[in-house]
C-alpha cells in the first residue's frame, strides 16, 4: 500500500469538497445563471389544491408520491429559496404543509405534506411573460386511498433508473463500488485501552488496513481508509470525506470496552435517534465524544443545518441499506467469529450521520475481555473477522446491482 500518495488523495479530495460546499466560483456562476423561487402558495379546498412556485425561470422538475407519511415530492434542480417565512409553510386543503430546501449539491426539493389521499392531476410550468415571474404549478385532487396507494407504487415501479438519486446511491455507477472503511480513533485519542495495554486504535487500524487489502484485491471495489496511520481525524471529518468520495458504503471500525470482563463478542451498529438497549446508547455516547478526548470543539453539522428535514427522505433509503448491510455483516460473523449477546444494535453514532451513504459501526470486540483482547491482536482471527467483512459486502453489492434500486 503506497501510504504517502494516498494520504495527498485523501487532503485532496478533502479539499475539493470543502471548496464545493463553499459555493460556486464566479466562473461557474456565470455559466449557470441561478433560479430563485421569489414566492410560494397553496390555494383551493379539501377536494381540489393548488400549489404554485414563483421563480425567475423555468426549470425542469419531477413529481413523485410517497406514503407513510403521505407526501407529494417536486424534486428541482437547484433553487435559491430566500423567502419569508424561513423554509416552511401552513397548507390549506389537501395539502397540511409544506417545506423546501436543498437536498444536495445542485438539487432542491419541495415536500407538500397530505392532509388525505390525492392524486396529482396537473403538473406544468409557466414561462416567465410580460413581467410576470415563471410559475411552476402542482395541481392535486381528493382521491381514494386505494388510488393514492397505486400512485405510490407507479412511482417506485418507474424507479428504475433511479429517479433523483444522486449517483454515489446506486453502487458501480462507474462499474466500481467505492467503500470507505474508518478506523476509529487515532494519535492523541487511542479509544478504549485493555487492561493488558491495547489500544483501541492501534487494533482496529491493524483491522482495518487488513480489510481494505483484502476489499482492495477483489475487482470492483475502489476502498479508501479515512486514516491509514495514527492520525487523529475528527468525525464529521470522517463523514465529509466520505461524502466527498461519494462512498458506496461506510464501515468504521472500532473495539468495546465494559465494567463487566465476561463480556464479548462482535457486534454491528446501525444509526438510530432511538437506541436499542442502555448499553447502546452508553457506547454512542463514549464514541462520539472522541472529539471532545482530542480537544475539538463539537460542531453543529452545517449540512443537517442547511438541508434540515428534508434529509429524511434520503435518510430512510439509506437506513434500509445499512440496515440490510449490519444483517449480512451478523449472519458472516456468525460464521467465523464470535457474536455479542445482542449482536445488530443502534443508537445515535455520529459517524454514521451521512444522510446518503449506508453506514455501519461494528465493534470487532472487548478489550476489557482477556480472551478478545488475545483475539484482536492475532492475525489469524483477524484473518477470520475481515473474510466475513468481505463476504458481507460482496452480498451488499450483489444484492443491490440486482434490484438496481431497492
Ligand atoms: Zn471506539
Amino acid at each position: 500500500m503506497n501510504r504517502p500518495k494516498r494520504r495527498f488523495a485523501r487532503y485532496a479530495v478533502l479539499a475539493a469538497f470543502l471548496a464545493a460546499v463553499a459555493g460556486p466560483t464566479a466562473a461557474e456562476s456565470q455559466t449557470i445563471a441561478p433560479i430563485d423561487a421569489l414566492a410560494v402558495r397553496v390555494a383551493g379546498d379539501g377536494q381540489r389544491t393548488r400549489f404554485v412556485a414563483d421563480l425567475t425561470g423555468s426549470v425542469d422538475f419531477s413529481v413523485f408520491t410517497l406514503a407513510d407519511p403521505s407526501r407529494v415530492v417536486i424534486d428541482l434542480p437547484e433553487v435559491r429559496f430566500s423567502l419569508a417565512g424561513g423554509s416552511a409553510g401552513e397548507g390549506r386543503g389537501l395539502i397540511s404543509a409544506y417545506r423546501y430546501g436543498l437536498i444536495s449539491r445542485g438539487k432542491s426539493r419541495i415536500v407538500l405534506d397530505l392532509a388525505g389521499p390525492v392524486t396529482v392531476d396537473k403538473t406544468f410550468i409557466l414561462p416567465a411573460a410580460e413581467g410576470q415571474p415563471a410559475r411552476l404549478v402542482v395541481d392535486l385532487v381528493a382521491a381514494t386511498e386505494v388510488a393514492f396507494m397505486a400512485e405510490v407504487a407507479n412511482f417506485r415501479a418507474s424507479l428504475a433508473p433511479p429517479v433523483g438519486d444522486d449517483p454515489a446511491y446506486v453502487a458501480g455507477n462507474d462499474g466500481v463500488a467505492t467503500i470507505v472503511i474508518d478506523p476509529g480513533h487515532g494519535g492523541i485519542d487511542s479509544g478504549a485501552v485493555s487492561p493488558w495495554g491495547t489500544l483501541e486504535k492501534d487494533v482496529v487500524l491493524e483491522f482495518a488496513r487488513a480489510l481494505a487489502a483484502k476489499l482492495g484485491e477483489t475487482d470492483g471495489y475502489e476502498v479508501r481508509l479515512t486514516r491509514a496511520d495514527d492520525t487523529f481525524i475528527g468525525l464529521s471529518d470522517r463523514v465529509s470525506f466520505a461524502r466527498a468520495e461519494r462512498a458506496d458504503l461506510f464501515i468504521s471500525i472500532h473495539a468495546d470496552s465494559f465494567s463487566a470482563a465476561g463480556v464479548r463478542g462482535a457486534s454491528v451498529y446501525t444509526l438510530s435517534e432511538r437506541p436499542s438497549t442502555m448499553r447502546a446508547a452508553e457506547l454512542a455516547e463514549a464514541e462520539n465524544r472522541s472529539d471532545i478526548v482530542a480537544g475539538f470543539a463539537i460542531e453543529e453539522d452545517t449540512e443537517s443545518g442547511v438541508a434540515d428535514i428534508l434529509l429524511d427522505l434520503a435518510r430512510r433509503e439509506t437506513m434500509n441499506f445499512s440496515n440490510a448491510f449490519a444483517r449480512n455483516l451478523v449472519e458472516e460473523f456468525g460464521e467465523r467469529v464470535l457474536l455479542h449477546r445482542i449482536p445488530l444494535q443502534e443508537a445515535g453514532f455520529r459517524v454514521l450521520m451521512a444522510p446518503d451513504i449506508p453506514s455501519v459501526l461494528v465493534e470487532v470486540g472487548f478489550l476489557s475481555n482477556r480472551e478478545d483482547d488475545r483475539l484482536l491482536n492475532s492475525t489469524d482471527w483477524r484473518d477470520r473477522a475481515t473474510d466475513s467483512v468481505v463476504a458481507a459486502v460482496d452480498e451488499f453489492f450483489r444484492v443491490r446491482l440486482a434490484r438496481g434500486v431497492d
